[in-house]
């Protein structure tokens, strides 16, 4: 059967863009196909930030935060109308969990792991510029860390990199949900439902880039294939009226001392995030009560001007779904690096993107690029995306 596609992308999130614009780029035929439309999975409910991760370095996943950083430099290169870079802030209290000295060891390595880069230098706000920090309390303040991260606006990005994709030959369809894969010896059969009809397509290979759909999305390959087990764990977002002049605030929330961040976004004041296992349909994901009041709290906790807030207060809310495929420890602090599941070692028909960062996307679809190689065609690239420009 010949194959009306090198590559198939089920899922128009940030990685199957992704995967779309690195295929393209080496030349391959490419077809994303979208349920509903670009980014209304995750890739639309993230707190929006390129960065290293700082809290990742607690955990130890140095290598993650290196290649994010490394991302978020070239980001900046190529994406300077929808990535720029950010002043974060760290108060430290008398009560916060993490002592002054732990920060500065996690942003000395932070700025290590960029090279020494200007991007990577942070400083201690003096004293005499607190009451400049949008109205961050004083009462025991301690001390206040600056340093850089970057900032985005997911939706746009994942737009900016279909767009991308397209221009380079790619293809996308809309509204198109997968409905069934039959695999064959050397390729793929796709039905997906558009319009409601059931369309038919051949590809060599098939990428599976659903998100928190990702073992939905493998049930329904015949013959069946393995799955990682995963752990879905929420996180919320609100936003209300208000303002941050100064840039990003990375506080402890005051209730369990998880990192939250209080954000600029778009005119508005954005918090976020929450942890929250979960267990039913990702497309019904949203921010739970008991999530709005915990994000208002810390808010109010370290801006004073925020206190008489209520959930009425809130002028919209977003939940999204992490998927940490199981593994050691709760989920909670298990990596939050990409897993890439192909059916099998030689000649994989099917792979499966299992988690990641936003941040990271380019990286991670050049590893999905890497790992399909045997079994796709020799083509001419076209381009490089490390340098080809993404414009809103
Ligand atoms: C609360 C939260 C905050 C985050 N914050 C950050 C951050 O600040 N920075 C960062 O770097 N990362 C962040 N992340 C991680 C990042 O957002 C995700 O890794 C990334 O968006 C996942 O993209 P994806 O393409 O894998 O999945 P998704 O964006 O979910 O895309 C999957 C797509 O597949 C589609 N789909 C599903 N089933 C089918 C089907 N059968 N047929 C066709 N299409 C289908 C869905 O509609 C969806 O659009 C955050 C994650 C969460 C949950």
């Amino acid at each position: 059967m010949s194959a009306d596609y090198d590559i198939i992308v089920i899922g128009g999130g940030i990685h199957g863009v992704g995967v779309a614009q690195a295929a393209a780029a080496r030349g391959h035929s490419v077809l994303v196909l979208e349920q509903n439309t670009l980014a209304s999975g995750t890739s639309s409910r993230s707190s929006k930030l390129i960065h290293g991760g700082l809290r990742y370095l607690e955990s130890f996943q140095i290598s993650l935060v290196y290649e994010c950083l490394r991302e978020r430099e070239l980001l900046l290169k190529i994406a300077p109308d929808l990535v720029r870079l950010v002043p974060f802030h760290i108060p430290v209290f008398k009560e916060t969990r993490r002592p002054p000295w732990q920060i500065r060891i996690g942003l000395s390595l932070y700025a290590a792991l960029t090279g020494f880069d200007p991007h990577g230098r942070f400083k201690c706000v003096p004293k005499d510029q607190w009451q400049n920090l949008d109205g961050l309390t004083t009462h025991n303040l301690k001390a206040v860390y600056q340093y850089f991260d970057a900032q985005t606006d997911d939706v746009a990005l994942t737009q900016a990199v279909m767009n991308s994709a397209l221009s380079l030959g790619a293809e996308l369809s809309l509204h198109s949900q997968c409905v069934n894969v039959e695999l064959g010896q050397d390729d793929c059969t796709v039905d997906y439902e558009k319009d409601g009809s059931v369309h038919s397509c051949h590809a060599r290979v098939v990428v599976n880039a659903s998100g928190p759909w990702v073992n939905h999305v493998l049930d329904r390959f015949t013959p069946g294939l393995p799955q990682r087990t995963v752990d879905l764990v929420q996180g919320s977002h609100i936003i209300v009226d208000g303002h941050l002049e100064r840039g990003i605030y990375y506080m402890e929330a005051p209730q369990d001392h998880r990192a939250i961040f209080a954000l600029p976004w778009k005119d508005k004041l954005m918090v976020g995030t929450t942890e929250h296992s979960y267990h039913g349909d990702p497309a019904a994901v949203v921010p739970l009560q008991e999530e709005k009041e915990y994000l208002l709290a810390g808010l109010a906790h370290y801006f004073p001007a925020y206190e008489n807030l209520t959930t009425k207060d809130i002028v919209d809310a977003f939940a999204g779904l992490r998927v940490l495929p199981v593994g050691d420890g709760n989920a909670f602090s298990r990596p939050r690096g990409t897993v890439l599941l192909t059916d099998r070692p030689q000649k994989p028909r099917v792979l499966s993107v299992y988690g990641g960062k936003l941040t990271a996307y380019r990286a991670e679809t050049d590893k999905v690029l890497h790992c399909l190689s045997s079994s796709l065609p020799e083509r001419k690239p076209v381009a490089d995306t490390r340098r080809l420009p993404l414009q809103p």
